[in-house]
């Protein structure tokens, strides 16, 4: 058995980083405890004037067992700042795992097995429907050997391009299902709204980056702009970073190549450009592909039945547990390099931009 990530451990690491730039910490304890009986919380540090009107967010553990290569990237973002050194106007909010629960469990999922990234809709209107789901909902719960049989006979029918479009999609009604994004709002959704107001509805440029890995090419860090329409911003993305932002629009019947995928609703980065409409707001995706997706689609699936079946404490859950975290955060020497080097280009850009940006 490998060595599998801790929360308190990587908490540790992000304040120390913290306090030695004298960052303000704010932290929003989660009511549950950890894999290992830890206190949870998301944390949110500024470095920096809190009042600034410019400012760099970086958010990590949207999807938690994603969070040890956002955390690990915004303590080197830390260590590469120099210290008192920031222009006047302009501050760097981090936001630190807002999925603790599912950052200290290594799931993608939170404690509801909520798919944040589906999970951000505008819960005042009806949830979008998954027309599709309802039929391949026997993939993922009931019995385990029937759902197998049931998974490779729609994989060699439909193929797994299909099965990716409508179960990644999310659906809101099944809730021991796939790509489940909630039917209220959760302990995050009211998190982040409570980051919005504390730490970022003041300012009139934010230029934000939600940090994932597990889709796309082994090793290489996409930069996505995800969004349901065309917005300003995006004009200002593609000046910035030219042909390393991609633009992905998402929508019933869209499609995308980048092994992100376009059909679903509820994006963090789609719910940032609702919550501030008057703010001038350009929310990023950085996403570090893995392993291909229906690989990816088999070893969250594994996690999945765990829960809903399984003993995640056992010598067989743990072996599990291990399988996604080198699925979300591999420990090849070389990956995790690459990925750290291409997320530092991607953050020294925007920040050098912010600080030009004239309001
Ligand atoms: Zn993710």
């Amino acid at each position: 058995m490998t060595f599998l990530p801790d929360f308190s451990r990587q908490r540790a690491r992000f304040l120390a980083a913290v306090a030695r730039h004298h960052g303000a910490v704010t932290t929003y304890p989660h009511p549950l405890i950890g894999r290992q009986g830890e206190a949870l919380s998301t944390d949110v540090a500024v470095i920096g004037d809190p009042a600034a009107s410019k400012l760099m967010l970086v958010i990590s553990g949207t999807h938690g067992v994603e969070g040890y290569y956002g955390s690990d990237s915004q303590i080197a973002w830390l260590d590469d700042l120099p210290p008192d050194t920031l222009p006047t106007d302009t501050a760097i909010v981090l936001l630190h795992l807002l999925n603790p629960w599912g950052a200290s469990h290594l799931r993608r999922v939170n404690e509801e097995n909520i798919d944040l990234n589906r999970h951000f809709i505008d819960f005042s209107r009806p949830a979008p429907l998954n027309t599709g789901y309802a039929q391949w909902h026997g993939l993922y719960q009931g019995n385990r050997a029937e759902a197998d049989r049931l998974l490779a006979e729609t994989l060699r029918q439909a193929g797994w391009p299909a099965v990716k479009r409508v179960a990644e999609a999310g659906q809101y009604q099944a809730a021991d299902g796939f790509f489940y994004g909630g039917q209220q709002p959760g302990w995050s959704y009211h998190t982040l709204q409570r980051i919005l107001r504390d730490h970022l509805a003041h300012a009139s440029t934010i230029l934000s980056f939600d940090l994932h890995t597990g889709a796309g090419a082994w090793g290489h860090p996409m930069l996505l702009a995800i969004a349901e329409q065309p917005v300003p911003a995006h004009a200002w993305g593609k000046k910035l970073y030219g042909e390393w932002l991609t633009l992905l629009y998402t929508g019933a019947g869209r499609d995308s190549e980048t092994g992100v995928t376009a059909t679903a609703t509820g994006y963090v980065s789609q719910f940032l450009l609702k919550a501030l409409p008057q703010t001038h707001i350009l929310p990023l995706v950085v996403e570090c592909g893995t392993w291909p997706g229906e690989e990816m689609h088999r070893r969250v699936r594994e996690d999945h039945w765990l829960h809903l079946q399984g003993d995640p404490a056992s010598e067989a859950g743990l072996a599990i547990k291990q399988q996604l975290v080198e699925g979300f955060w591999p420990t090849d020497p070389d990956w995790r390099e690459l990925v750290a080097f291409r997320t530092r280009q991607i953050f020294i850009r925007g920040w050098q931009a912010l600080q030009r940006e004239t309001i």
